[in-house]
């Protein structure tokens, strides 16, 4: 078992005894130890009794439990306490604004007990009624229901990528001469994705006669599906465990290209582009450009050749949001988008000095082996207790640490940095004339999310004037599906950091992607410079690099509008604090 289910069973408890109404002291240990093992590197499933009675907030009768999740899966008290509410209960937390204190009030006031109860209680008006509530409380929860509702059925683009990996290579086995495709919102990276679209065709000169068929029959049989939702000749639908819909489309090969046009989307992509093609005389669908006049095919079994045909050039799936690509291609003046290969280095990531899984030596191994020239450790600072964050004297002496290894990674230079905290007010968690002598600062907020647009506008602003911060970090710190980015004025935030040289991050951990594709565009367009981090905390995690510049693509950002695609020295020499002219 892994920390993070361990973590979350405590955390479960932790709400579960506060809508209880228990003892805050008991409460408050089930949350400490829930973000104590979260936060920790080593796996505790794999801790004996002394190992885990010296991990902070740990007593002896968490690490019994603890020993109990990790031997048998589930936690005797955990099993207790679900049984004595209803299970939905623990929706009504999910939404953004409620917490334990408020599901116990609804729930004893007015015996709400699913978010079902709750929308019908506050379209009712009967919340406001409620001690602590009022009308402007009601409106919120409806607003935070809503925006639940937004997100149900996405999922993270990550997690899709790796469903339908799986999914395309179990079909693969039963069908080796067919070729599939994801298609849809997986295929223009985008951030999350609904459904997971594939489509499969087969040439008939290569398959068995007959594949066609029983490939249906594969696809519905996949063990991880959870119902099937049709099942035809050239289409099915199912279920899939965690909450996936999956299509598999068979569709001829020579109209391949058509198809793979149509069901990439987005709609409003496809809705231009069938404009352009009726105001040349054409017709486009799935299964190709046809001429008007007689119905004969022009193109149909490429893209590239349908968009030949209406006289552009072919989109990147990612561009294909209708936000200006198809002027853009008819101009042919599409950007060269930057890929994974323009990437020389990294220049975010955590080791175990704080709340990294691996340490500094297999770290840069790890990254030398991705071929990286260059790489930043920036760990956190002293603000996050909880992850071990380091003060002015450790950070130094991580530095020097960081500084002694180069040489002995082959051509990978490893530079000194940190992840400072922007503190509630705006002044940073370390000293000015430590980070002046590190090689790169991170400034990044991790804690006061919801004090509002003004004043995190002001926080950050105030953060950027501290002339060592290089790179604002994960800029709106939100959590795709958990949490809303931060409320802040962007366009006053792109002006400093413009004026100042501070380079804005696009976060490649799978949850953040933050800078968003919007946002990213946007300063890019003014000009500001972007970095494209992983911010890995374990050397896997480096790989999370794919991820951030699907980002990038769809900002429409080029290699040079990436800081970290140039050489160690030209990436250095375009750092705020090496500036030589303010
Ligand atoms: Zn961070
Ligand atoms: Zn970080």
């Amino acid at each position: 078992m892994d920390n993070y289910p361990i973590a979350q069973v405590f955390a479960e408890i932790a709400d579960l005894l506060e809508i209880k109404g228990e003892n805050l002291f008991k409460i408050r240990a089930y949350r400490t130890a829930a973000d104590t093992i979260k936060a920790w590197a080593d796996p505790v499933a794999r801790m004996d009794d002394t190992q885990l009675l010296d991990l902070p907030g740990i007593g002896k009768d968490l690490a019994k439990k603890i020993r109990e999740l990790a031997e048998t899966g589930t936690c005797r008290f955990h099993q207790d306490l679900l049984l004595e509410f209803p299970p939905t209960i623990l929706d009504l937390l999910r939404l953004q604004g409620v917490g334990p204190k408020t599901v116990a009030l609804l729930y004893s006031a007015l015996n709400i007990r699913s978010v079902e109860e709750l929308v019908e209680a506050a379209k009712a008006g009967r919340l406001r009624e409620l001690k602590g509530m009022g009308p402007k409380k009601e409106a919120l929860i409806l607003k935070a229901v809503e925006e639940r509702e937004k997100d149900r059925g996405r999922h993270l683009l990550s997690d899709t990528t790796a469903i339908a990996a799986e999914l395309v290579a179990y079909l693969r086995e039963h069908a080796p001469a067919a070729e599939f495709t994801p298609v849809g919102s997986l295929r223009r990276g985008c951030e999350t994705c609904g459904d997971i679209d594939i489509l499969a065709t087969i040439d008939p000169a290569l398959a068995p006669s007959g594949v066609e068929g029983s490939l249906m029959d594969r696809f519905v049989a996949f063990p991880r599906v959870e119902r099937i939702l049709g099942a035809g000749d050239t289409k099915s639908s199912v279920r899939i465990v965690g909450g996936y819909q999956a299509d598999l489309r068979l569709v001829p090969a020579d109209s391949r290209g058509a198809a793979m046009q149509y069901f990439t989307g987005s709609k409003a992509h496809n809705v231009a582009l069938r404009d352009r093609a009726i105001q040349h005389g054409f017709k486009l669908n799935e299964y190709g450009l046809f001429k008007v006049d007689d119905d004969s095919r022009v193109a149909g079994e490429t893209e590239e050749g349908i968009y030949d045909a209406l006289g552009m050039a072919w989109v990147p799936p990612e561009l294909r949001e209708h936000r200006g690509e198809i002027d853009a291609a008819i101009a042919r003046t599409l950007p060269r988008l930057v890929s994974q290969a323009d990437l020389r280095g990294d220049l975010h990531m955590h080791t175990t000095v704080t709340d990294g899984r691996d340490d500094l030596e297999d770290v840069a191994a790890a990254a030398r082996r991705l071929g990286y020239g260059y790489i930043a450790i920036t760990d956190h600072s002293k603000a996050l207790a909880m992850s071990n964050g380091l003060d002015e004297t450790r950070a130094l002496e991580h530095a020097a640490r960081i500084r002694a290894l180069n040489g002995r990674f082959g051509g990978l230079t490893l530079l000194a940095g940190i992840e400072c905290d922007i503190l509630a007010d705006g002044t940073l968690d370390l000293a000015d004339d430590c980070l002046a002598q590190l090689d790169i600062v991170i400034a990044s907020v991790h804690s006061h999310y919801s004090q509002g647009e003004a004043q995190t506008t002001e926080r950050i602003l105030k953060a950027l004037e501290c002339p060592w911060v290089d790179v604002l970090g994960h800029p709106m710190s939100r959590r795709l599906l958990q949490r809303e980015p931060l409320q802040v004025n962007f366009d006053r935030i792109v002006s400093a950091a413009l004026a100042k040289g501070v380079a804005l991050e696009i976060n490649c951990q799978p949850d953040r992607l933050d800078l968003s594709d919007a946002f990213a565009r946007s300063a890019h367009e003014r000009g500001a410079r972007i970095v494209i981090s992983t911010d890995a905390h374990s050397t896997l995690a480096l790989g999370n690099m794919r991820w951030g510049v699907q980002v990038a693509r769809r900002a429409w950002l080029t290699p040079d509008a990436v800081l970290n695609t140039r050489s160690l020295d030209d990436m250095r020499a375009l750092l705020r604090r090496n500036r030589t002219s303010a």
